[in-house]
């Protein structure tokens, strides 16, 4: 199965992307994480890629499309994959299906994980993460076992540089004008679901596990 996780940052997919990828075994291809990488690279192409993503800006779509795509284009997508933050653009959206429907494939479910803005900025404000491996904790409810070290590779955890209360507004209005309107035209074609991401951490896994495992209920 093919699976979009749509919602602004901070309401919980990557979290639950990442449960997921280990309940189903589809490869969990985050945006963010792919942009991380490429920005620890000492090249033009990262330093560009750290301006837009320290400002809150998105990246403009014809580099991220053509990332993410490359990334689509690996083997170990071909019988489903999981893709947390892409696409946010709805030139995004027309590209990846334009793409996945030469290949005969499509996207077939799109799980919208949703919180108030004030859960989104509190959850933000204390979320680390480690560089490394891309695991994602918070510094009160969820620390990691051993103070700043990460538990899945040891590894010392850290704030993002785009955590910032500042750029968090700028990530949270681009969210509302580009990636908002994109519920509606999943919505419309009938493979979207909505997650309150702002429940208690095992029902918001009972709704995602509802949606992935069981589409005919939707
Ligand atoms: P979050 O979901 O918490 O906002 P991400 O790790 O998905 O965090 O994204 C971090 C930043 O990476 C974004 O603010 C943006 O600059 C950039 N980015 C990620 N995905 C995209 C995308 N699909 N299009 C444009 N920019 C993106």
């Amino acid at each position: 199965m093919n699976i979009i996780m749509l919602g602004p940052p901070g309401a919980g997919k990557g979290t639950q992307a990442k449960r997921l990828e280990a309940e189903i075994h589809y490869p969990h291809i985050a945006s963010g994480d792919l942009l991380r990488d490429i920005r620890k690279e000492d090249s033009p192409l990262a330093r560009q890629v750290q301006g837009y993503m320290d400002r809150g800006d998105y990246v403009p779509d014809d580099l991220m499309i053509k990332i993410v795509l490359d990334r689509l284009d690996q083997p170990d997508t071909q019988n489903g994959f999981i893709l947390d933050g892409f696409p946010r653009t709805a030139a995004q959206a027309e590209a990846l299906q334009a793409e996945l429907a030469k290949e005969g494939r499509q996207v077939e479910l799109v799980l919208y994980v949703t919180a108030p803005r004030d859960v989104l900025v509190q959850r933000i404000g204390s979320r680390i993460s480690c560089p490394n491996c891309h695991a994602i904790y918070n510094a009160y409810t969820k620390p990691p076992r051993v103070d700043s070290i990460c538990d899945v590779c040891g590894h010392i955890v850290e704030r993002r540089t785009d955590e910032d209360l500042n750029v968090l507004a700028t990530r949270l209005e681009a969210y509302a004008r580009q990636t908002q309107p994109l519920v509606d035209h999943f919505r419309e074609k009938g493979i979207l679901v909505q997650i309150d991401g702002s429940l208690p951490m095992d029902e918001v896994e009972a709704q995602v596990d509802a949606a992935a495992g069981m589409p005919e209920l939707r």
